[in-house]
């Protein structure tokens, strides 16, 4: 039994909450999570995940199922539009480094729901409400009462002992934490189309970044139903553009040849499964924790795709604290020092890698500047051409890194 009356309040079941209900789960904390839609989310988002989170994810049962209808990347490449292929990494070269040396693709939509069934098999602890929306939240030095609608509009509140935000980029909880989203919105949004054309028998590996000034992009495989697996291709529309005539099928194919204009696909037009356009931010929040609250996820920070770090550092959000509010729960530990290392491991790491990582991708991709995009490309060239330097690449690419300064910070 914990020293503390009421549960651990989770906001959301998105990857971050899950991860950390089951997490907690698994540890006999009790725990409330909310999900304010009636079921897990089946839009398509992100779905690469690096070789750390796949580590994280392992004790909680749930990489080994990840990997059955997952699709290993072991290389990605950097491909200029016009000339092919510029630099290709192989994620071998970190063999030595984690037992996980590549890429694993899989759609977000498809781990909610082996998160979810780990949790029912596994945490009798976690009881998880859908359709039940949080409307407001309080803190004070008890714990937190939260204000939800239930299945039925119901306005209900309860208490929590300690208050997770995994609430999403719009968080209720870090609005009525007053806590600010510091950063910026691009003034483009990204249109992402799936296609069932196989870009692989083209060489063009499961992830991979093509630069050019006008026309950039961003290609990435996913399992889908089942091989082959459909093909994303993500691209800039421009800020004026009208998002229903950019999603026009002729105007999806023409720039999707355009895109692919070098290469010999040997078709008329693109099988198209899906086709969406979103909104791409930078922020971060001010701070991660409150006295009784924390943040964690896209309600914590949110990033360009460009290197899918978005998600990853969501889960590695998630593992973090649940390993710090076990020892409160159980051992004891004094909460205040547990918070602020969270806040110090989490928030520095993510400016500093994530932030500046996946704002230098677009702007390498994007590089209007000829002699300043050939110095970029030129510099990737050699540091693929170079195993010690590939590696090196590779450790802050694939979020090993960042992981373990984070761990190194007590
Ligand atoms: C369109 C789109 C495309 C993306 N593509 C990529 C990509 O290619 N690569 C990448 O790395 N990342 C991508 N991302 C980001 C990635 O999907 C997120 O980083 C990830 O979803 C974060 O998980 P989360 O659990 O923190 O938040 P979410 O997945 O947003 O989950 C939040 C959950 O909280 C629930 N919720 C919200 N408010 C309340 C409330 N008041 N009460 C109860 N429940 C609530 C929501 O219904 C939702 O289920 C994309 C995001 C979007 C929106």
């Amino acid at each position: 039994m914990g020293r503390y009356r009421d549960p651990v309040v989770i906001v959301g079941a998105g990857p971050t909450g899950l991860t950390l209900a089951l997490s907690l789960g698994l540890a006999a904390v009790p725990v409330l999570l909310f999900e304010a839609e009636p079921a897990l989310a089946h839009d398509l988002r992100a779905g690469s995940y690096h070789p750390p989170t796949l580590e994280m994810l392992e004790p909680l049962g749930v990489t080994e199922r990840m990997h059955v209808t997952g699709i290993k990347v072991p290389q990605w490449q950097i491909r200029d539009r016009v000339e092919g292929v510029v630099a290709e990494f192989d994620l071998g070269l970190l063999k030595d480094e984690t037992p996980y040396p590549y890429r694993l693709h899989l759609e977000q939509h498809r781990l909610t729901p082996i998160l979810l069934d780990r949790i029912r098999e596994s945490a009798p602890s976690v009881e998880v409400r859908f359709g039940c929306a949080v409307r407001r939240v309080a803190e004070d030095e008890d714990g937190a009462t939260v204000w939800f609608t239930d299945a039925a509009g119901t306005l209900q509140e309860c208490r929590a002992s300690w208050l997770f935000a995994a609430d999403g980029a719009r968080s209720v909880v870090r609005r009525d934490l007053g806590i600010a989203f510091e950063g910026f919105t691009w003034p483009e949004r990204f249109l992402v189309a799936s296609t069932t054309y196989d870009l692989g028998r083209h060489g063009i590996t499961g992830a991979g970044y093509i630069a050019d000034p006008e026309h950039w992009a961003a290609v990435f495989k996913v399992p889908d139903v089942g091989p082959p697996g459909l093909w994303r291709i993500a691209y800039a529309i421009p800020p004026e553009a009208d998002e229903a005539v950019e999603l026009e099928d002729a105007n999806i194919q023409a720039k999707l040849f355009t895109i692919f204009e070098h290469v010999p696909l040997g078709i008329e037009r693109f099988e198209l499964k899906y086709a969406s356009v979103y909104r791409v931010h930078q922020r971060v929040a001010a701070r991660f924790v409150g006295r009784r609250t924390m943040l964690g996820g896209d309600a914590a920070h949110i990033n360009n795709p460009l290197g899918g770090m978005g998600l990853n550092g969501s889960i590695h959000d998630a593992v973090n604290i649940a390993e710090k509010l076990v020892r409160i729960w159980h051992d004891g530990a004094d909460p205040a020092p547990l918070l602020d290392l969270y806040d110090r491991q989490r928030r520095p790491i993510n400016i500093k890698a994530v932030q500046a990582m996946s704002i230098r991708n677009k702007r390498l991709l994007e590089e209007r500047d000829p002699k300043v995009r050939a110095e970029r490309l030129q510099e990737l060239r050699d540091i693929a051409a170079d195993p010690a330097r590939a590696k090196a690449y590779l450790m802050n690419t694939s979020m090993i890194n960042s992981v373990r300064e984070a761990a190194a910070i007590q």
